[in-house]
């Protein structure tokens, strides 16, 4: 079969379409026909040596977002069934996996990252990391769940969002964003979105300011910052009194200033979120299924296009970019 590897030497210019043998299912695990992934920062950032995890193996299948098909019967699933990957590894046994905090197994780290991933044609997933998508989602939906959707639902939870409260998105147009805007216009709040993107207001924005362009007095309760250094600062000023700043990125750098008088005087929050638990993950397919949500998508590539699609990546875009792997 065919994956796409990355390794030792890094950049996109070192990607390789190669033939690799088809995975055997080890005890507890299952075989999936990869149909659609998704290509993310994470996986961007794999791919070019930029990374804040450990990566194993080396030459490394990247792609931490997919959906497919299961290709043999096992306890809980049946040949032909629709599944989503929950992109974590987890041991199952840590005390994070005990209290139901999976994506912070002490054992564990991202699928795709710790572990090979999707961007091949078939993948031996532990079935614990399989689930079933609900028939009303469609695969260019459900292929944002386990990444896009699940990082925003979890950011709205860890907030502690409650409707009435005002939101500012900062890198709203992105698949993260996108998915934050339509969770927190269901949950009631008054959406706003930093972004050049006027289509946003489909999406749920009251309003959408450019950056540096959000006026001086606005404040939000929760501000939603995944750019990190280089507007850091900008969306920490627009933080209410009480309010809450969540972070679950670092797309322009990972340090920043604390301005620690304004952040006990106003009683603010800075909260970190990543990915979601298993229990998040069905509790959002639940919601998606039952609402009209939307990604859009850019473009869409194949296995053996995955330089120009990390070239796409690069430019300045109105939605994602899919993956057709089958
Ligand atoms: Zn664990």
């Amino acid at each position: 079969m065919k994956a796409v590897t990355i390794g030792p030497e890094f950049g996109k210019e070192n990607l390789r379409l190669v033939d690799v043998s088809k995975p055997n299912a080890g005890y507890d695990d299952v075989i999936v026909r990869i149909t659609k992934a998704g290509l993310n920062p994470i996986d961007y950032n794999l791919v070019h040596g930029k990374i804040v995890y450990s990566l194993t193996p080396i030459p490394h299948i990247p792609g931490s977002e997919a959906i497919g098909i299961v290709e043999s019967s096992s306890r809980r699933f049946k040949r032909g069934d629709r599944v989503v990957i929950y992109n974590r590894s987890f041991d199952g046994t840590c005390n994070m996996c005990r209290s139901h905090n999976e994506h912070l197994c002490v054992n564990g780290g991202i699928w795709g990252v710790v572990t090979n991933g999707a961007y091949t044609e078939y993948v031996s997933v532990p079935e614990r990391n399989l689930f079933r998508i609900p028939d009303s989602i469609e695969d260019d939906l459900a292929v944002s769940l386990p990444i896009g959707a699940l990082t925003a639902y979890r950011s709205l939870i860890r907030s502690n969002a409650k409707a009435g409260e005002k939101i500012l998105i900062y890198g709203a147009s992105g698949n993260t964003g996108i998915f934050a805007a339509q969770f927190a216009n269901l949950m009631g709040l008054e959406v706003y979105g930093v972004s050049r993107k006027s289509w946003l207001r489909e999406y749920g924005c009251r309003e959408t300011y450019r950056m540096g362009e959000i006026p001086k007095d606005f404040k939000a309760d929760i501000v939603l910052n995944s750019l990190g250094t280089n507007f850091w600062t900008d969306a920490y000023s627009h933080v209410e009194n009480k309010g809450r700043l969540v972070t679950f990125g670092v797309l322009t750098g990972r340090e920043a200033p604390l301005d620690i008088a304004r952040l006990y005087t106003s009683e603010i929050s800075v909260i970190g979120s990543t990915g979601g638990t298993t229990k998040d993950l069905e509790n959002m397919m639940k919601i998606v299924s039952q609402n009209s949500f939307r990604a859009p998508v850019s473009a869409r590539f194949r296995l053996d296009e995955m330089k120009q699609a990390m070239t796409e990546f690069e430019n300045e875009r109105d939605g994602r970019i899919i993956i057709d792997v089958s």
